[in-house]
């Protein structure tokens, strides 16, 4: 079993069920699985979802799962789609004629960012995901400005959602254990545009990748390139640091600036 594909197999029933309850809060018609591995959350999400539509891109994990859950299979509830996540067209998969559905995955740590950009940028209709990631990279999706962990990975999520964490799981509930600990995140989406009354959610993120660009640089510092020291030696807010604005304010700086 290759390590390379990021595969540390949780077996804890009570996390993989509690998972589960986090997905499935109300109603739950569809859920997509990420990386279903040997089908342990699989199990879970099928207790309490409708169907399950899971992405895996071992084959001999794909041949396993068609094995062990094949009445499943048969009755149309369990979907097992061979193929990397990366390359899968989550809109063809959640179209809104098939209703709404939730994401879910323990996620294959090595690609939890393009994960999430795919899912941010594609024309999914979803109601919340919920995935078990890294610790380091929960702390980063949810965090607040101001603390050590916000950065351009905490603005690109909460641009697109809500993000909490709803617990951490000890790497000692994994076969293997993984190097690092991990956590539970739930994201719910909101509309971008709605939210932070943005028309432009790509050209914004652009922007706020350029203020963080280098960290420990201050905003007049990393823009000054992009708009001209003139104009950024004006901006009130040109001392401080991208890491001490909230999404909000830096919403803000971005329409002052395009506006001028
Ligand atoms: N969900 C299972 C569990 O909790 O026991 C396994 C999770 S394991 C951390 C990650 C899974 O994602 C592995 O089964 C791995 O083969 C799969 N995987 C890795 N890269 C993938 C990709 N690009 N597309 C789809 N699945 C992938």
């Amino acid at each position: 079993m290759g390590r390379r594909l990021g595969q540390h197999f949780l077996f804890r029933k009570s996390i993989l069920d509690r998972i589960a309850r986090a997905v499935c809060v109300d109603e739950c018609p569809v859920v997509i699985e990420i990386g279903p591995g040997k089908g342990a959350l699989t199990a879970s999400l099928l207790e309490l979802a409708s169907k399950v539509v899971a992405i895996e891109v071992d084959p001999y994990l794909v041949h396993y799962l068609r094995q062990k859950f094949s009445a499943d299979i048969e009755a149309g509830r369990l979907e097992l789609i061979e193929g990397d996540v990366l390359k899968t067209d989550f809109g063809a998969l959640l179209h809104p004629a098939a209703g709404t559905g939730s994401i879910a995955g323990n996620l294959p740590y090595y690609i939890t960012s393009p994960i999430l950009q795919r899912i941010f940028t594609s024309d999914v209709v979803w109601q919340r995901a919920v995935f078990l990631v890294q610790l380091e990279v929960a702390n980063r999706l949810a965090a607040s400005p101001g603390t050590r962990a916000y950065g351009y990975l905490s603005v690109l999520t909460q641009v697109h959602a809500r993000a909490g964490i709803l617990f951490e799981v000890p790497r000692t509930a994994f076969r293997p254990p993984p190097k690092v600990d991990s956590a539970v995140i739930s994201l719910e989406p909101r509309d971008a545009a709605t939210a932070w009354n943005l028309s432009d959610t790509t050209g914004f993120l652009t922007f706020a990748a350029t203020c963080f660009r280098q960290k420990r640089k201050t905003l007049r510092n990393n823009l000054a390139p992009r708009y001209g020291h003139a104009r950024v030696d004006a901006l009130p807010e040109g001392r401080l640091r991208a890491e001490q604005l909230s999404v909000a304010e830096l919403v803000a700086l971005y329409q002052r600036l395009e506006a001028a």
